[in-house]
């Protein structure tokens, strides 16, 4: 059954200084990527100078918001909270027409940004910086933690809720201002989350957005604005390219980036429980997660069972609209998403074999991807290396841990991994052997909660992490202070 809430045609907008402003630069409208027919609004881009004017917005407003204090800081974020919890059907429904993600995850995705507001309102009452003692007699030593200042948060398409107010929280909370800008293809739900955002009463100019390219408003924000610090969520290609500009201006950055992430079944695991978190992993999002489990390796006493159980669990995976309760995955996100994975489908179809793949008949005209499983390659194929970011699985057997533990380092890629296994000494093993930011014992590779530290290793982070304490790190500097009294 589809759910049935009107969205009705949306402009997207510039969120700057307090005011709505329409992007002066180039402008489209967006098609329902679950239902090409539907247009389900229009947006314009900003050129360089709305940027300008975003900047100036989060400088004029700094010194005030830095100077209350952490638990007035904190009552707008709760009233963030609310006002998101208040609008939580509508954001959810208009994210799943913009991007095609299904509404029950675009729900968790919403909530999950509820949680995120009112942890981090909370942090403006706790303790912060320690005291040191002195080897001078008299002298009070102590450190405190002081915002950045004017930060610009660069966010992807893929979590278009939670990504930015995992940054945005704790950014605020900690006294900075705020430059955002969202993915191209988020400008409708980043404008009404801002229309949202806008009943908590923020002062003008502490929280900006700007609607607008990567190319133009990304790069500018990068390599020109006054920014005091910039994080960054998206591709390793991307992210490489603003580390390189923000050391060389020497400012504090943070790039969370690709993954292509792994799951390793042992002989002993319990299949039941294991083969569900890796299909969830693997197709939830249609893939489009950074965490996806996109490779499944499997021990050799195991494999042949693993696969049989396996293809009878993807007999419930319904590839089909956003909007219908019962999809189970929905469209990708976009053109460009579409034809970059089908890419690697019809590279799967020729070079691969395929074990699984979707027959959902579709009505509607979208960019549909057939869930896709396959195996009969070697490790260092594109599919078993590229992030495809796509609803494609690669399985490969192997014949003990020690061989699954060499595959799954054999990667640019260090974000998250599971193991599925009921020995607790190779579980342990694991932990340590895994050069993985995010390391998981029989759950699934994504779902790393709120507050614990969600972040990479090698190609995938610049090696800060988001989320729970580690955010307040980054959005703050410390000073050393002493007083001799
Ligand atoms: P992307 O790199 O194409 O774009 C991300 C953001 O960067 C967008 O807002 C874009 O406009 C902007 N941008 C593009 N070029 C820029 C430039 N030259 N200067 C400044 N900004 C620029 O990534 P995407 O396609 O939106 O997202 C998908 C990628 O994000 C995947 O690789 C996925 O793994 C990754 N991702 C990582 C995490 C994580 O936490 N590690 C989470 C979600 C997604």
């Amino acid at each position: 059954m589809s759910q049935n809430y009107t969205i009705n045609h949306v402009q997207s907008g510039n969120y700057i200084n307090g005011e709505w402003v329409q992007g002066k630069g180039e402008s489209f409208s967006v098609k329902n990527p679950s239902d090409l027919s539907e247009t389900i609004g229009d947006v314009a881009f900003s050129t360089v100078d709305q940027v300008k004017d975003a900047e100036e917005a989060a400088r004029g407003a700094l010194n005030s918001w830095k100077n209350l204090t952490g638990s007035a800081r904190g009552q707008y974020l709760y009233k963030m909270a609310a006002a998101l919890e208040e609008n939580l059907q509508t954001l959810a429904t208009l994210a799943s027409k913009e991007m095609g993600k299904p509404i029950s995850e675009m729900k968790g995705e919403v909530t999950r940004g509820i949680q995120l507001l009112n942890y981090y309102a909370s942090e403006g009452v706790r303790s912060e910086g320690d005291v040191i003692p002195s080897a001078s007699e008299k002298v009070l030593q102590y450190t405190k933690k002081v915002p950045l200042g004017v930060v610009a948060l660069i966010t992807p398409w893929n979590f278009p809720v939670a990504i930015p107010i995992w940054k945005l929280a704790p950014a605020l909370i900690c006294g900075n201002t705020i430059i955002w800008k969202p993915a191209e293809n988020n400008a409708l739900i980043s404008s009404k989350l801002c229309e949202v955002f806008e009943k908590a009463g923020l002062p003008n100019g502490v929280l900006n957005m700007v609607i607008g390219s990567g190319k133009e408003a990304g790069a500018y924000l990068t390599e020109k604005a006054k920014i005091n610090g910039l994080s960054f969520t998206g591709s390793t290609a991307t992210g490489s390219t603003i580390a390189a500009a923000c050391a060389q201006r020497n400012i504090k950055f943070q790039t969370e980036m690709g993954g292509k992430n792994a799951a390793i079944v042992l002989n002993d695991a319990d299949l039941k429980k294991s083969i569900p978190p890796i299909v969830s992993g693997a197709f939830r999002s249609a893939g489009q997660k950074c965490t996806a489990t996109s490779r499944i390796i499997v021990e050799e006493g195991i494999y042949d069972q693993f696969i049989a159980e396996l293809k009878e669990e993807m007999t419930d995976v319904k590839l089909g609209p956003a909007l219908a309760e019962e999809s189970y995955l929905g469209p990708v996100a976009s053109k460009d998403q579409y034809e970059k994975v089908q890419g690697y489908v019809d590279l799967a179809h020729k070079e691969a074999e395929v074990i699984f793949e979707n027959q959902d008949k579709i009505a509607s005209d979208g960019y549909y991807i057939h869930p896709l499983i396959v195996t009969g390659i070697e490790s260092d194929h594109p599919l078993f290396k590229e992030e495809i970011f796509g609803p494609v699985a690669v399985v490969i057997k192997v014949k003990n841990y020690d061989e699954a533990v060499a595959l799954l380092n054999d990667t640019e890629y260090g974000l998250s991994a599971s193991i599925f296994t009921n020995d607790l000494n190779k579980a342990h093993r694991f932990l340590d052997d895994a050069d993985i930011g995010m390391v998981r014992v029989n759950l699934e590779t994504a779902g790393v909660e709120y507050q614990a530290p969600f972040g990479g290793m090698k190609q995938s982070s610049s090696h800060t992490r988001e989320q729970g304490q580690a955010a307040l790190d980054f959005y703050t500097s410390t000073k050393t202070c002493a007083v001799h009294y």
